[in-house]
This record gives C-alpha cells, structure tokens and sequence, in this order.
C-alpha cells in the first residue's frame, strides 16, 4: 500500500479550550456555523453546514419519539393539566420545546467529549467530566485496540493534529478535521465486527492501507456504534479535499488578522485513509469509508458541492415581499 507523504508535527489546539466549545476560527451565525479565514476575514461556510441542507429522515421520528416518552413519563401532571385551559396551555408549550433542549443538550455532550478526547490526545490537563467519562473510556479502548501511540506529551505520537480547522479558499468552505493519525494495519483489508456483519449485502472486509488516516468522532448516546449516514461520506471527502490546515495563536481566532502569517498554515496532507469513529458510553465502532480517492468518493464530493448554492440561495433568499395580490377585477386596486 502506498505511504503517505510524510506530515510534520502538527502541535493540537488547546489554549482556550475550557472557555470556547466551539473549533478554532469557527463563528456561529443566524445562517449556522462558519469559519473565518484569518488570512483576509472572508466567512466560510463550514462542512456540516452545508450538509445541514440535506433533509434528515431521522429528525422529525426522533422528536416525535422523544416527545411521545415525555407526555407519557408524566401523564398525571398532564391529566392535572387539563382541568384549566392555562395549565393546559403551559404544559403543551412546554412538552413542545422539551425534545429541542434534549437535542442541545446532547450536542453540547458532544462538544464536551471532544474536548476531553483532546486533552487525552495532547497529554493536556482537563477538569474530569463524569459524564463524558464513558465516551473517554470507549476511545481509550479504540486506541489500545487500534495500536495508537501516544508517546510522551510534546513528543512524537501518532496523532498528527487534533482538532484543526482546515480551509478550502477556493471553493469556500471549511471545516474541523478531528484526528489526523497514524494507523498501522496487518493486511490491506480488515474483515467487518462479525455482529455488524450485514445480511442482505455480501460483508465485504473493507480496505484499511496503512498510513496517515482522517477520522471524525461522532459521540451519541443513542444510536448503535455501527450508525452510517448518509451524510458521513460527503462530510469526509470535504475534509479531505481543503487546502490548508490552520495552527493559529489565539490572536488569529477571529476575522482578518494582522499577525497570520504563511507559517500557520499547512498543507493538507494525502491521506491513506477516511474514516469516522463512533463513541458510545459502552462502545465504539471504527469504520473506514474509502480509502483511495475513487469515483464513489468523487461523487460524495460533488454533491456535497452541490449543497452549496442551495445553502447561499436560501441565505440570501428575502420571502417578505412575497405577499398574496389583489384580485384584477377589484376596482380599487392601487
Ligand atoms: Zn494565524
């Protein structure tokens, strides 16, 4: 299998990390997350951002689910309720907005896992979260398991960066890349967890070349380990497509900054390798998505292209002029 070009080091980003949850350079806007560039203040719209555009399937059960258990989990309250119009009412507003602070909130669990994955990347002291510990403990077991070398804090190790914001300036969009690592294989394929071996599809082992590899964390407390969608290769064939990964002081972190210079920024190396690494509290599922960048990857990448006019046109799209007419016929038409 073909090596991958040789990275330099690059160090991971933690100052500020206990005060901002959001990535580096990243800017939260009524349009959603976007990146900007320190180079010329230019807003990028980030990856996941464009790929919000994809109607998710999954939603709208998930929240009716969601829902359904919480009315149920308090029936009296809700039979209570229902003797006066205003308790009704308060208890139906509430109920409504319940699944949308459980969404928050688990992002929020997410944001908290990568941090801590993070700072166990880097060596870095972090305040403990019982929590995220479970998630912890499923990536600790992916890196013994993976053969991951962490080496000593400051030394080498075979994760080359840790949640780095890369940009791709010439087609507008960035993103965060959370693990560039090192991975070494036995054999250029790896056979499939036998209980997620699928039944109606031949369980193909799938190709793991070993070398520099792109891996996106994914923690739900939901959602098997084994969970793909469709989105996921669009996500990967975009992070694996930008340009230049930025290692910034925090002075850079936001808009158009003075002291940017060429050596923040690095390339973005080939990759033997993309994958995403699911957590879970009591498992991980590692599944690598293509390895050499081939027509099906090309694919992902050109819808996720695709994506992004229609994310600038419902942007910029204006629906308050838009308003039903008057009738020809009515006489008084101005
Ligand atoms: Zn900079």
């Amino acid at each position: 299998m073909n090596a991958p070009a040789p990275v330099q080091d690059l160090p991971g980003w933690d100052e500020n990390a206990e005060v901002d949850l959001g990535p580096p350079h990243a800017v939260a806007t009524e349009h959603g997350r976007f990146y900007s560039d320190p180079g010329t203040g230019v807003l990028l719209r980030s990856v996941t951002n464009a790929i919000d555009q994809l109607a998710k399937e999954g939603l709208p059960q998930g929240a009716a689910t969601f829902t359904t258990d919480y009315m149920i989990n308090r029936l009296p309250e809700l039979l209570r309720a229902a003797r006066d119009p205003d308790d009704l009412a308060a208890f139906r507003k509430k109920a409504s907005f319940a699944y949308k602070e459980e969404w928050e909130r688990r992002a929020e669990l997410g944001s908290r896992t990568h941090r801590q994955v993070e700072a166990r990347n880097l060596g870095a002291p972090i305040a403990p979260d019982p929590e995220v510990e479970p998630f912890l403990d499923s990536y600790v077991r992916w890196l013994s398991d993976f053969g991951v070398n962490l080496g000593t804090p400051g030394g080498p190790s075979d994760i080359k960066a840790a949640e780095c914001t890369v940009l791709n300036r010439s087609l507008g969009y960035g993103g965060t890349s959370d693990l560039w690592v090192h991975l070494r294989f036995p054999s250029p394929t790896s056979p499939l967890v036998p209980k997620h071996r699928p039944r109606k599809v031949p369980a193909n082992p799938l190709p793991t070349p070993s070398g520099l590899w792109l891996v996106d964390v994914k923690t739900s407390i939901k959602y098997p380990a084994s969970l793909m969608r469709e989105s996921f290769p669009m996500q990967l064939a975009a992070l694996r497509r930008a340009e230049v990964a930025l290692i910034c002081p925090p002075e850079c972190r936001y808009g158009a900054a003075e002291g940017h210079d060429a050596s923040h920024e690095h390339p973005v190396p080939p990759f033997a390798g993309v994958a995403i690494l699911n957590l879970r509290t009591d498992a991980y599922g590692f599944i690598p998505l293509t390895a050499a960048p081939d027509e099906e990857e090309q694919r992902a990448f050109d819808a996720f292209l695709g994506l992004h006019p229609v994310s600038d046109y419902v942007d910029d799209l204006d629906l308050r002029p838009y308003k039903p007419i008057q009738p020809p016929t009515r006489r008084d038409a101005a």
